[in-house]
């Protein structure tokens, strides 16, 4: 495929895949695939990353693409550039300068933000009209992003906006940030399993998939699964009640499995709003889906 117009490259790195795609915010994506990882090693990404520049190379050349917008989990600390915190994921994938899985010559070109961030960003250019939009990824974690008139807000240091660590339990499960009674040690996948999986009676479960089949015949897993929205819900009540945004878009791997009772969720979050909000925050589901984190990149790659 080879073209004249502008093209931005937008990469989002998770836990089991790199997903890519070239485009540019005129035209939207262009072209969108995924690469699945080797192991969680920084070799096996590093191995991955390569290979994607090898078919960017090979269908439009590297030389054209303007700019790399990258998406990762994690925190990037604003003033060194570097990935903090932990990465339950991607174990190796912190305390280091994420440029280093690039070649050499492009690292110049290149841009990271927080995955969710861009998920809240790219939700954000559906819907120009609405000034100030949070967006929410369920998944193997809890990621949340703010986009007020077009910025991310990232908060003093970098941190703002971390939605799975607010307390939803006192003294409760432990998380991996190292807290007690996190959301994201309730509802996320990740901590969904650990709580099933803490049950040494049950087969060990591997997915949302697992949880979702199960929580129809254990009364046990269907308790876990209706407590997780009951902390999912309270906690994004409690946000948007602080933070009166315009629109609540919500997505994720747990969101997109149409086996997910996401109106469930829907309904509890918008009981959780005082009267006087609730008809005028809009909530939905992301539009993006699985494209949100490259869309953003993109988005961010092609800002000064
Ligand atoms: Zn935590």
């Amino acid at each position: 495929m080879k073209t004249d117009k502008n093209l931005y490259l937008g990469i989002d790195i998770g836990g089991s895949s790199v997903k890519y795609g070239w485009g540019n915010p005129s035209d939207g994506l262009l072209y969108f695939d995924k690469v699945h990882l080797n192991g969680t090693s920084l070799e096996s990404l590093t191995i991955t990353v390569n290979k994607i520049m090898g078919i960017v190379n090979k269908e439009i050349g590297l030389q054209n693409i303007i700019a790399i917008g990258v998406g990762t989990p994690g925190t990037i600390n604003l003033k060194t550039g570097k990935l903090e915190g932990v990465n339950p994921n991607l174990q190796e994938w912190v305390n280091i300068d994420p440029k280093i899985i690039f070649p050499a010559e492009l690292r110049d070109k290149i841009k990271f933000e927080n995955d969710a961030n861009l998920m809240a960003l790219a939700e954000a250019s559906c819907l120009p009209e609405v000034h100030n939009l949070i967006g929410i990824t369920i998944g193997s974690g809890i990621g949340c992003g703010w986009v007020i008139d077009g910025q991310i807000y990232h908060g003093a240091h970098g941190y703002a906006m971390e939605l799975g660590h607010n307390i939803v339990e006192v003294n409760g499960i432990k998380c991996n940030c190292g807290k007690r009674g996190c959301l994201e040690a309730y509802a996320s996948v990740n901590g969904l399993l650990n709580r099933v999986n803490s049950n040494k009676e049950f087969m060990q479960l591997e997915n949302m998939q697992d949880i979702l089949n199960y929580s129809r015949q254990n009364l046990l897993i269907k308790g876990y699964l209706k407590e997780s929205i009951q902390y999912l819900s309270l906690a994004i009540s409690n946000l948007l009640i602080n933070l009166d945004s315009g629109a609540l878009i919500i997505g994720g791997g747990v969101i997109e499995n149409p086996e997910f009772p996401y109106i469930k969720l829907e309904r509890a979050i918008v009981k959780g709003f005082p009267h006087i909000q609730r008809d005028k925050i809009i909530v939905r589901k992301a539009i993006y889906g699985n494209w949100a984190g490259v869309m953003g990149a993109l988005l961010i790659s092609s800002r000064d």
